[in-house]
């Protein structure tokens, strides 16, 4: 099957199409797991996607975007709408380009280090500001990519909660790609407990306020919300395939 390029009418009419059945479906999702449709933020994810698209969906109502590079988040900034729009990095963070997006982003969901969120504080704390970060758990234990292991969760936050000019606001993590349904909702649930676990052994943290949990993408964001999860992070159910 061939695919027929779109124009970008065609593209931002398909957009719009996808967003309806999209709400659509966290709506159902969330009723099925009693849970309230407002409590799930809907994080639309534009890598690779122009801006005069992205400026589309947010003419739409979309108000949260997710970028997974500093240097693609960079390139589309100026451009952006950006009045009432909340923009989160999601992809890893190299140490050197962290000065690049300290500021420009309401939070980071993908540290997993304490080099890593040690930089963030600098970097915040020259600024007069504090950063917002998720700790991304690599649930599947997947060499090739990032994050943290769920036992080594506990002790980097205690860490990273001793510096200055960073909070942790919760957990991101991405299942394995080749993880069967039932398997992905096993690794979603296990996010959660461990969410659970965290918060309630921080309560009285100031730099530790654990209140989102940033899981399913546009294969399995239904699941997600099943089990827990109050940002759903969503590419091409939205924006159609990636090439
Ligand atoms: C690309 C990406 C997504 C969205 O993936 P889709 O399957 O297209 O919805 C979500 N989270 C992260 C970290 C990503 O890099």
């Amino acid at each position: 099957m061939t695919e027929r390029l779109l124009t970008i009418d065609e593209w931002k009419s398909a957009v719009e199409k996808n967003l309806v059945q999209i709400r659509k479906n966290i709506e159902s999702a969330a009723k099925r797991a009693n849970r309230e449709p407002s409590e799930i933020r809907l994080m639309a994810v534009t890598k690779t996607v122009p801006v005069e698209i992205i400026n589309h969906a947010i003419s739409l109502g979309v108000d949260f975007i997710g970028e997974n590079r500093v240097q693609e988040l960079n390139s589309k900034y100026d451009e952006l709408n950006k009045d009432g729009l909340t923009i989160h990095l999601i992809g890893s963070l190299q140490t050197n380009k962290v000065k690049q997006v300290v500021g420009r982003v309401s939070m980071i969901e993908s540290v997993d280090s304490l080099h890593l969120a040690q930089e963030i504080s600098r970097q915040s704390k020259a600024q007069g500001i504090t950063t917002d970060v998720l700790v991304e758990i690599n649930v599947g234990c997947e060499e090739s990519k990032g994050g943290v292991r769920k036992e080594e969760a506990e002790k980097l936050i205690e860490e990273i909660g001793k510096l200055d000019s960073i909070r942790v606001c919760g957990l991101m993590t991405i299942p394995p790609f080749d993880a069967d349904s039932e398997k992905t909702r096993h690794f979603f649930r296990e996010i959660y407990n461990l969410f659970i676990d965290i918060k309630e052994k921080n309560n009285n943290n100031s730099n530790v306020k654990m209140k989102f949990i940033s899981m399913g993408m546009s294969s399995d964001y239904e699941t997600a919300i099943e089990e827990g999860a109050n940002i759903v992070r969503i590419g091409s159910a939205l924006f159609g395939a990636r090439n």
